[in-house]
């Protein structure tokens, strides 16, 4: 987390705002002994009062905050790491009797303002717990029929699908970056790729759509109008409360999750780039190498479309429990380092259109392109195979900093005649 930090705020440097403000800190002292850009509350050089009365067994900070896109920067927002679940039920009582609101704080890769508000200073009184430190126990139950995993909300994805791989259990899909918190996947209703393929049938324990599919109970923080005090409550699947914490958009506490899990299968990962994209988003009901096609047969694929190339990169999942002969073999994930960390020629075409030179847009989608086949090619990854996890993550932290939105297709029926589905905005 430290490392996080750092990065964060030596990023923030860059920003005008944020050079004039960590001057500032600088020139009152702060930073000859805090390094990384931590200010406790009660320093006498700290900007703001600290919060009134806040616990006094658990230290609250002031603490640069900075989204993984760079669009939302905090110079200093108060931050407290909670290191139970009552303790955020103590810090959440204290904030209800103050006048604070507590926001649940993952990994900070949201692009929407919906974990902390672009303005917030630390006048604000708001208070992000930080759940990532000690919030990320994990058990699993192979004793229930599906097995369940219960975790804690601050674990990562990606520690969460090893020790299901270490049991021999995994999910259908999940999002592509591991560094995501559980805690944030299922506030914004997280998913990953997978729809039934035609005649297969979903596998004991496991679900398609949003992980949030998954779950069985989950413990949040609640009010009791009994007590006149926020609890742990654990809500069922049942429960009338469910529905509207799935997704909650991080207006509510998740502490923890129990969700069903089935067997673990292996997953082939094919990469196409060869299809004319007339080809691949053919009409509805075209013959070829559709993307309908792709998604019959497999019910995984995804498409990443370089503007003003004729082709895209097309991946397509299928469960395969044999390795096939063409497939390399992998046992770990993010197989595709060159999508992960920016080629310094793409850096530079980049840099030149953000400044100004528009016209290159065109050379900057084929130069993207270009250096994923040669990626593709160099680390024969064009055909990779292995546990599910291992091929489902595939985007690191590292990967280029843009912003996008997501939509998923919400399918509320199916039938011979064709079908009918509603969109909705989904990250
Ligand atoms: C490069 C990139 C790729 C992505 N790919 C995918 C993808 O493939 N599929 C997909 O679905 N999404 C994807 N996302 C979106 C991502 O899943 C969401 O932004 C997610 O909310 C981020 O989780 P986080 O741990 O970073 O949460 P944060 O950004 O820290 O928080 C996001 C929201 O979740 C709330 N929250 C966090 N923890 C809790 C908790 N314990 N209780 C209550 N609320 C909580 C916060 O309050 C906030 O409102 C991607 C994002 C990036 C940057």
């Amino acid at each position: 987390m430290a490392t996080d930090i750092q990065t964060a705020a030596a990023a923030h440097m860059d920003t005008t705002s944020g050079r004039r403000n960590f001057l500032r800190l600088a020139g009152a002292g702060l930073l000859t002994w805090t390094p990384v850009h931590r200010v406790l509350a009660g320093d006498p050089a700290a900007p703001c009062s600290p919060p009134p009365g806040f616990p006094g067994s658990i230290p609250v900070f002031l603490q640069v905050f900075k989204n993984w896109s760079g669009e939302i920067v905090l110079d200093a927002v108060w931050t407290a790491v909670p290191k139970t679940p009552q303790e955020v039920v103590l810090i959440v009582n204290w904030a209800a009797a103050a006048g604070y609101r507590i926001r649940a704080r993952g990994s900070g890769h949201s692009w929407v303002p919906i974990l902390v508000d672009p303005g917030t200073t630390c006048d604000t009184k708001v208070i992000l717990l930080d759940t990532r430190a000690y919030l990320t126990a994990m058990s699993i139950d192979t004793t229930v029929s599906p097995p369940t995993v219960t975790a804690q909300c601050g674990i990562l994805m990606e520690t969460l699908l090893e020790g299901l791989e270490n049991a021999g259990l995994g999910m259908t899909a999940t999002p592509a970056p591991g560094a995501l918190t559980l805690g944030g996947v299922l506030a914004i209703a997280g998913h990953g790729t997978a729809v039934p393929a035609v005649g297969k049938q979903v596998l004991p324990g496991h679900t398609f759509g949003s992980l949030a599919n998954l779950m069985v109970p989950m413990t949040v923080v609640a009010w009791n109008p009994a007590t006149s005090r926020y609890e742990l409550r654990r809500i069922g699947r049942s429960d009338p409360e469910a529905s509207s914490l799935c997704p909650h958009l991080g207006r509510s506490f998740v502490v923890e999750a129990t969700l069903r899990v089935g067997a673990n299968v292996r997953l082939r990962c094919q990469s196409l780039a060869d299809i004319p994209n007339s080809e691949l988003f053919a009409p509805a009901f075209s013959s070829g190498r559709t993307f309908a096609s792709f998604l019959d047969a497999s019910g995984r694929t995804e498409a990443i479309v370089f503007p003003f190339t004729d082709e895209s990169w097309l991946k397509v999942w299928t469960v395969s429990a044999e390795k096939p002969r063409e497939s390399k073999e992998v046992g770990d994930p993010y197989n595709y380092p060159f999508s992960d960390n920016i080629d310094p020629a793409i850096a530079s075409i980049l840099g030149t259109v953000i400044s100004g030179s528009g016209f290159l847009t065109p050379a900057l989608g084929q130069a993207q392109f270009a250096v994923i086949k040669a990626g593709l090619f160099l680390g024969n990854s064009w055909d990779l195979w292995g546990w599910s996890r291992d091929l489902m993550l595939y985007i690191q932290p590292t990967t280029l900093r843009v912003t996008s939105s997501g939509f998923v297709v919400h399918v509320v029926g199916l039938m011979s005649n064709g079908w009918s589905a509603s969109t909705t905005p989904s990250w």
